[in-house]
């Protein structure tokens, strides 16, 4: 008994002086240090407020806030997809904030409902050739790659990349699920390859003549493009991307977003903070850094991406997203997605 009233004690007091101190937000980042530190550094010097940043990959972050409970520090989750942040929101481990900014600045499909989380950049996967190929004069959908002309010709990484399981999910709720196993089961029966390696790996098959099509996501290429490595930067040169479904449904995108941990124990700083990354600069900031692109309007695409074209892009909601995912998961192990 004892023991626990001086747990109680330590906890008590320690929570007292962050209280006491000075204003802190503390951030669980899905995102590396060198793509979300500057925005971050740009808060502190406007408002005073300490960012404490901790990075890891999104799922290792969801456990850590949930095994830590009540007593979590985080304020902030950031993720590269949608379907992390609502399998955060299932898991109980957000809470709702909505604000003008956020309602203003976020189209409806790119923001939860409650308010649990929102988008704070849009990324594309369309389908990638090469430069002056005969693919590259090509029209095509996604289901053009289940085509039985195209046996061993596509790349495209595992199917227990969320990535992939996203852009499924997204199928699903689409062109139903019937539909969207008959593209899977052929789109497999297509695989240059069993799948292996990131998304940077398929664009380098396909220039490596592995593939003929490789789906990837545009900001791996625009990356590749302003390597400080030469041999990248020559692969990535021979890429020409192709918008598909752009007579229908659109081009598959995800998001980068953030939510509100649900203990948030300083929530005042990490809603500000969450304000801030949409406020104009951050948002110019962000889609130069990581090449993405940005969910305010008006604010510019990096000159790379704008160099790969202006696309339409699919209108799902992102959460019915995330609540596809199981489906989408099983549905490509029944197709042999590897
Ligand atoms: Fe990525």
């Amino acid at each position: 008994m004892l023991k626990i009233i001086r747990i109680s004690i330590i906890v008590f007091i320690s929570m007292g002086t962050v209280a006491a101190g000075a204003a802190e937000v503390n951030v669980y980042s899905a995102r590396k240090e060198a793509l979300i530190k500057p925005a971050l550094d740009k808060f502190t010097q406007q408002t005073d407020i300490q960012v404490n940043l901790i990075t890891g990959k999104a799922d290792a972050l969801i456990s850590r806030i949930k095994t830590e409970g009540k007593f979590s520090p985080a304020d902030v989750l950031l993720t590269t997809d949608a379907g992390r942040l609502v399998r955060a929101k299932q898991l109980g481990l957000t809470q709702a904030y909505q604000s003008d900014t956020i309602h203003s600045q976020v189209p409806e499909q790119l923001r939860d409902e409650q308010g649990h989380w929102f988008a704070l950049t849009m990324r594309a996967r369309p389908i990638m050739v090469v430069k002056g190929s005969a693919q590259a004069s090509l029209t095509l959908d996604y289901e053009s790659l289940a085509g039985t002309d195209l046996n061993g010709k596509v790349c495209v990484r595992s199917s227990s990349n969320i990535y992939n399981q996203s852009m499924i999910s997204a199928l699903i709720h689409q062109v139903g699920a019937e539909k969207a196993e008959t593209f899977v089961s052929g789109l497999v029966k297509n695989f240059a390859r069993p799948p292996k390696g990131g998304d940077r790996d398929q664009i380098k098959a396909l220039v490596a003549g592995q593939c003929q099509f490789a789906i990837a996501n545009t900001y791996y290429l625009a990356g590749m493009l302003q390597s400080k490595d030469p041999s990248q930067v020559a692969i990535a040169k021979q890429v020409h991307v192709i918008w598909p479904n752009q007579d229908d449904r659109g081009a598959h995108v995800n998001i980068s977003g953030a939510a509100l941990a649900k203990e948030a124990p300083n929530s005042d700083s990490a809603k500000q903070l969450l304000d801030f990354l949409l406020n104009e600069d951050s948002q110019s900031w962000y889609a130069q850094a990581n090449h993405e692109y940005p969910v305010r309007a008006g604010v510019a695409n990096s000159p790379v991406l704008s160099e790969m074209g202006a696309f339409k892009a699919e209108q799902v909601p992102l959460a019915r997203v995330g609540e596809l995912n199981t489906e989408a998961v099983k549905l490509m192990d029944r197709a042999g997605w590897k």
